[in-house]
């Protein structure tokens, strides 16, 4: 893979710290021969994306609310002055009231619904358009979302609406590129221990069922996330768009585990 993304350029939405899943996938992107820059949230974060970024080679750090227009037109702004244009954007950004990550989804707030759906959604939209104008020789977008979306997990709630609606988003901004040669699509990733993860409500026992459950026995890995993102994100995905790929030791695919002896 060596060379895979030679010449290429592209930001990386959602470092935080080394256990982000943007870090699984900087890394392989950076292995593979790509120039990245990085936006960070508040100055708090850039003390910790400053010297990871400095160990892929980039000094491109920017500052990027997305919750704020002005801020991310900002971030744009900057990339096309100095870079010009974009051949890939990965956005791997989500937020929800803690609180709310618990307990029922049927007692959401009108307040945290929108904001969930602004920062962890709308934020998608967002930036891929302004991504996609820059994109003049084609491009790939990837956004992360998970399981919740589809089926109902334990405490992921107005989350998992909100990844529902990311999910639909990539079909439909897929159809909108796809004529520019840029394509779109999602990684729903198995539960990995990060920042935004601790969040959730017995996150722990979550990640044991899946590593018990999963066809694979184990849970997936931050470099499992950045080596499928590499190919969605390089040429040898040059065929897949609108998709949602499962990175999640096959989780998704069982409907009920076997025993071996049912004493039934
Ligand atoms: P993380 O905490 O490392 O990353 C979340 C990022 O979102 C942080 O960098 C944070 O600064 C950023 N963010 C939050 N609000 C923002 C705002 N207003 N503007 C700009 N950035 C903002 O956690 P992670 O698990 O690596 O999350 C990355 C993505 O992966 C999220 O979309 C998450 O839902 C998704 N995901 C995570 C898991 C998991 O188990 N960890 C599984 C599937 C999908």
């Amino acid at each position: 893979i060596t060379g895979l993304m030679a010449g290429k350029r592209g930001l990386i939405m959602g470092l935080a710290n080394d256990k982000s899943i943007a870090w699984g996938i900087a890394k392989a992107l950076s292995a593979a021969g790509a120039e990245l820059a990085f936006s960070y949230l508040g100055d708090a974060l850039k003390r910790r994306v400053d010297p990871l970024a400095a160990q892929l080679g980039s000094d491109l750090v920017l500052p990027c609310d997305v919750g704020d227009e002005a801020s991310v037109d900002a971030l744009f702004d900057t990339l096309q002055q100095k870079w010009g244009r974009l051949d890939f954007i990965v956005h791997a950004i989500g937020f929800s009231d803690k609180d709310q990550l618990r307990g029922r989804y049927a007692d959401t707030t009108r307040d945290n619904f929108l904001m969930t759906m602004d920062i962890s959604v709308y934020s998608f939209t967002a930036v891929a358009r302004r991504a996609a104008a820059m994109m003049t020789d084609g491009g790939s977008i990837l956004t992360l979302t998970y399981y919740g979306a589809e089926r109902v997990m334990p405490h992921y709630n107005v989350m998992g609406v909100a990844k529902a609606a990311l999910e639909a988003s990539v079909r439909y901004l897929a159809e909108d590129f796809g004529k520019d040669g840029i394509r779109v699509n999602a990684i729903s990733a198995g539960p990995i221990k990060t920042l935004a993860a601790s969040g959730i409500g017995d996150f722990r026992y979550i990640m044991k069922w899946n590593e018990l459950n999963s066809p694979l026995r184990r849970n997936v890995t931050q470099d499992d996330v950045g080596n499928s993102a590499l190919y969605l994100l390089s040429d040898l995905g040059a065929g897949v768009t609108g998709e949602v790929h499962h990175v999640d030791a096959g989780y998704h695919v069982v409907g009920m585990k076997a025993v071996d002896a049912p004493d039934i």
